[in-house]
């Protein structure tokens, strides 16, 4: 079997299920909160964790576990744990493992719930954070400290897609003995696994290429399985677990994470050389364009681009403002990853409450507008951009 199933489309499909008396082919949905015991050294048994079996779904739940085995075999993971949405898998993974007075060094430019995690939250326990630019790596090394536990990055970065050296943080972690924490939410498993870089532990929020449609908020952190043993005990015990409905879609949706990617990744990087040609734009970054500042660590480390393109529009906040307005059909949403495609504009928008040198800290220029390429025919997405432009 294992020679046979080798490939990332197989294993997202043709993962082990234990089939029920009725032989179903598919996984069914396991809406049940709880599990029976046989007798009473059975239910020792259990609690004792002398075998392995479901008790309680806020520990795990058939769906969950197939949806975690999944992202395990397309990671190249050991475990992991799935989430109700990708901020409990961020918040849980740092609670289990971190002490008060630990020290995180993080790129500067990561999720806005995520910074705001670092700023506002983990210092109440004594855990403080020190950033590092995305341009500037050479400084990560003068960053950590005696107490510096974990190295966390996001890459591609959100909004600016930069891109950061997977393979050049693998061995700062592993000469500085820290842990490499990586967000992998903007490659998805399909285009990139961390791990093969030196990565010990992988997070993703499921709720939008791994969903992929809109519909469900999700999140998972595989990796090391001594470390997931640990976030397994702290969110059986804090209960941020995924809901078995929600699992069963998402092991749905990875059944056809491969063909959904390539083709959003094949529109971006058409939307990507149409806007580099045109008169209105300053500037187009896109990881698989050759323009872009990291493209051939890019390459080094991703299967192809993503889905997400980020270009400067000529006139600033006033021009960004004016072309979001004039989008037709496109969404304006907050959301990514979706089949429809989405237009953001984070200077008046997600990042508007920083001040304009903080939003350029992270490479928000004020005419910067974010789009994630959906499933939509590419005329119709290049045809309503293009009007819109004018
Ligand atoms: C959306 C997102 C998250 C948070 O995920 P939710 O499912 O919305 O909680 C974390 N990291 C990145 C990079 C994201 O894009």
């Amino acid at each position: 079997m294992n020679e046979i199933n080798k490939h990332i489309e197989t294993k997202a499909i043709r993962t082990q299920i234990e089939r029920t008396q009725f032989l179903e082919h598919s996984n069914p949905l396991y809406l049940t909160s709880s599990y029976v015991f046989e007798d009473a050294e059975d239910m020792r048994a259990s609690f004792a964790e002398e075998k392995e079996r479901n008790i309680y779904s806020r520990f795990t739940n058939p769906n969950t576990s197939e949806f975690v085995d999944k992202i395990c075999l397309l990671e190249g993971a050991e475990s992991g744990y799935a989430f109700a949405t990708g901020m409990s898998a961020v918040f849980s993974t740092f609670a289990a493992l971190l002490d008060s007075g630990d020290h995180i060094v993080s790129a500067q430019s990561v999720f806005g719930s995520t910074h705001t995690l670092f700023t506002k939250y983990l210092p109440k326990w004594n855990i403080t954070t020190s950033y590092f630019k995305v341009n500037e790596v050479d400084t990560i090394e003068n960053l950590i400290q005696p107490n510096t536990k974990i190295l966390y990055a996001e890459s591609p970065t959100n909004p600016a897609v930069d891109i950061l050296d997977l393979e050049l943080l693998g061995k700062i972690a592993k000469k500085h003995n820290l842990l490499l924490v990586i967000d992998n939410c903007f490659a998805t498993p399909y285009l990139q696994n961390p791990i093969q870089f030196g990565a010990d532990l992988v997070i993703h929020s499921a709720t939008k290429l791994i969903d992929g449609q809109g519909r469900v908020l999700g999140g998972v952190t595989v990796g090391r399985a001594d470390l997931i043993r640990e976030i397994y005990l702290f969110s059986r015990n804090t209960g941020p677990a995924l809901s078995p409905f929600n699992a069963w879609i998402l092991s749905k949706s990875l059944e056809t994470l491969a063909v959904r990617v390539d083709r959003h990744c094949e529109n971006a990087l058409k939307v990507a050389e149409f806007l580099e040609e045109h008169k209105n734009i300053n500037l187009v970054k896109y990881p698989f364009l050759k323009s872009h500042p990291q493209y051939e660590i890019a390459k080094k480390q991703m299967k192809q681009g993503g889905n997400i393109v980020a270009f400067e529009i000529k006139g600033g906040v006033e021009a960004g403002r004016k072309f979001l307005n004039a989008i037709q059909l496109c969404s304006l949403s907050a959301n990514l990853g979706d089949t429809r495609t989405i237009v953001t504009h984070p200077a008046s928008t997600t990042h508007s409450k920083l001040s304009k040198e903080d939003r350029l800290e992270v490479s928000i220029t004020d005419g910067l507008v974010r789009v994630s390429v959906g499933l939509e025919h590419i005329d119709d997405i290049i045809n309503d951009l293009k009007q819109a432009l004018q």
